[in-house]
């Protein structure tokens, strides 16, 4: 058989957009050979709304067991659903969950894994893939070794969802038994609630140039202004500025909105990595030799303190 299983990711039951961007790939990937397009949903949420998003088929495991992530666990339903759906590639997003997870699945098939993927190409029976590499300095064009299914992890908001309108059926994994050693207790949530870097379509990144912790509420204004998540440099995320769970770069988390905002921050390479595949960069520096500019569509240079103030007012004006 052919096809392309997309492991779905819930929090608490609310399906996450970044697995339905992979889902609107995979459909669209899947369309060219007429290859039908599955999911597995693991957890509670609602396994039925996913034939919006495209898939035909969603392999769904509930119960004790998967009430709340466990790479032993999770990696045992999916691997269920490989056995039943026999896909040429299982696509999984490139968050946290879908980087520990796509990793495990392919030690578990014996099969190798594409990660932090931002291009698909289907090639005969299996897909080529284009990642970035050196921290986003050059690209590299990589396969799997000829093995499937392919693992595949795909960049967040790289990819569009696409709400397709369809049904799917829904077959129960049951009979599922992990042994999962390593087990949540509990899931305390960072941030008070605020919007997640990682999934916001836009993004305001305030950085070791906002010289205090006090002015992140200027960086905090702006992000309110332009419905936006707040994100940070490392710079000032060692510094206790602002906890790491808004650090973007390398060593922090890969965002590609439609619209980021650094304020303050050099553009080492680093900060870069985690950032360059946005669709549109806007800089706000004092330094107009600042590297940022490099890979900015529109600069500002000037201080932040007198530009940031008078942005938020015309953006508010815009209602
Ligand atoms: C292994 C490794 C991993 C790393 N991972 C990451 C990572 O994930 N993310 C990350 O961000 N960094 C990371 N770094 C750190 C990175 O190299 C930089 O040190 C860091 O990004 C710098 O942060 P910054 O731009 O806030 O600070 P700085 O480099 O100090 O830049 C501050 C900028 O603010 C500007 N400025 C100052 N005052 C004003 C003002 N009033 N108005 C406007 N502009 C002003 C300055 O011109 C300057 O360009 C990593 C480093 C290493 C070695």
């Amino acid at each position: 058989m052919a096809g392309i299983l997309v492991f779905v990711e819930q929090r608490d039951g609310e399906i996450r957009k970044a697995s339905l961007q992979a889902l609107g790939e995979a459909a669209r990937q899947a369309a060219g050979p007429g290859w039908p397009v599955a999911a597995v949903l693991v957890g509670p949420g609602d396994a039925a709304s996913l034939g919006t998003w495209g898939a035909t088929t969603v392999y769904h495991a509930e119960g004790a067991d998967f009430a709340q992530y466990s790479a032993e666990g999770y990696a045992a339903a999916v691997v269920a659903a490989a056995e039943k759906a026999q896909p040429t590639a299982i696509f999984f997003a490139g968050t946290a969950m879908g980087r520990d997870l796509a990793p495990r699945t392919a030690s578990r098939l014996g099969v190798g894994g594409l990660a932090d993927v931002t291009g698909l190409k289907l090639e005969g029976e299996g897909f080529v893939a284009r990642r970035p590499v050196y921290s986003g300095k050059a690209f590299a064009t990589v396969d799997a070794a000829g093995k499937r299914p392919q693992i595949i992890s795909l960049r967040p908001n790289v990819f569009a969802a696409n709400e397709t309108g369809g049904t799917a059926e829904v077959v129960a994994l049951t009979g599922l038994t992990p042994t999962i050693r390593a087990k949540v207790a509990e899931v305390i949530a960072s941030g008070g609630g605020e919007l997640d870097v990682a999934e916001a379509d836009v993004v305001v990144s305030g950085g070791r140039g906002i010289k205090g912790p006090e002015n992140f509420a200027l960086i905090r204004e702006l992000a309110k202004a332009v419905g936006g998540a707040v994100g940070a440099s490392r710079a000032v995320v060692d510094a206790g500025w602002i906890e790491h769970s808004h650090q973007v770069g390398q060593t922090g988390k890969v965002v590609s909105p439609t619209l980021y905002v650094a304020c303050g921050i050099s553009g080492a390479i680093q900060h870069l990595a985690g950032m360059n595949s946005s669709k549109c960069i806007v800089a706000i520096n004092k330094d107009p030799d600042a590297p940022i500019f490099k890979v900015a569509d529109y600069g500002v240079v000037g201080d932040l303190f007198q530009v940031i103030p008078p942005m938020v007012e015309e953006i508010k004006k815009l209602g």
